[in-house]
């Protein structure tokens, strides 16, 4: 790293091989820095005791208060919206809404869905049993449920595909799936939607990292975390994902940028991580595979 004069090392591994390990190997860790997806993971890792709070006033002042763990443990460092996509020969965007009204009459057996087993799923789940309560949440999954085409996907790739097929006519998935499948097929179509736009807006999620409890190089470690939240690297991880920057002053990708503007749901993402639980129990009793 020229601009932090760090020399890094990465070992890279699904969420769980990783976050096991770092548990596994407590104060002998390698590790100074855990970087991952989904502020669902994020706020495990701290609840398991793996992360350190950093007292940092560059990563206050580069990540928005909702975007961070309020106990500055975790700092996301780009953004994905879960959001709601369509099939643009069969929906008008006049015909789509908020993320309730899925479970709307008017489409029935014209919803995709991927699987509950997924964090994206049971972050966005729990985020709205804070926003809704329980009881509102559940009748509104049991409504999703109820309106599926067909069988729940493995990830949100094959969920876009289906509804480009005709399989189905509307579902949700994150952004940067979206955009990686359209550079690809261009042809595709499809389209995504900014839902809950005149109410609490999009769901959005965080890529992030914090600094591991036994770090060896915290000072190193923390410059490293800030430089993530500066200008310069904002717009080579994003870019390079297809996500936004956290940083609210970084313009994302043009490609990206092109989907237009939305107002994001500002409830702070480690709530997705804090009723994970609940979520999970309740797209149980809602029959969400
Ligand atoms: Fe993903």
């Amino acid at each position: 790293m020229k601009e932090t004069g760090a020399r890094i090392q990465f070992i890279t591994d699904k969420e769980g091989p990783l976050l096991e390990r770092l548990k596994a190997e407590g104060e002998q860790t390698p590790a100074d820095l855990f970087i991952t997806v989904n502020a669902g993971n994020l706020w495990w890792a701290a609840n398991e005791g793996l992360l350190k709070p950093v007292n940092s006033k560059i990563l206050q002042g580069n990540v928005p208060a909702h975007l961070r763990d309020p106990e500055n443990r975790w700092f996301g460092l780009s953004v994905r919206a879960r959001t709601l996509v369509y099939n643009t020969k069969k929906v008008k965007p006049s015909d789509l809404s908020t993320y309730e009204d899925l479970g709307s009459a008017k489409w029935k057996g014209r919803l995709c869905l991927r699987t509950s087993k997924s964090v994206y799923n049971k972050s966005l789940v729990a985020m709205m049993i804070h926003e809704y309560g329980e009881a509102k949440t559940e009748q509104m999954v049991k409504s999703w449920v109820n309106n599926l085409a067909t069988d729940v996907f493995a990830d949100d790739v094959q969920v876009l595909q289906a509804i480009a097929a005709g399989q189905c006519d509307v579902g949700i998935v994150n952004t940067y799936y979206f955009g990686r499948l359209m550079v690809k097929k261009p042809d595709l179509p499809l389209a995504l939607f900014w839902p809950n736009q005149n109410d609490s807006g999009v769901h959005v999620n965080i890529s992030g990292a914090g600094i591991t409890r036994y770090a060896k190089h915290e000072p190193a470690a923390i410059r490293f975390l800030e430089w993530l939240s500066s200008e310069k690297a904002q717009n080579l991880f994003a870019d390079a994902n297809m996500e936004y920057p956290v940083n609210p002053k970084i313009a994302p990708d043009p490609r990206v940028a092109a989907w237009g503007p939305f107002k994001q749901n500002l409830i702070n993402v480690s709530k997705a991580g804090e009723l994970q639980g609940e979520a999970v129990k309740l797209m149980d009793r809602a029959g969400y595979q």
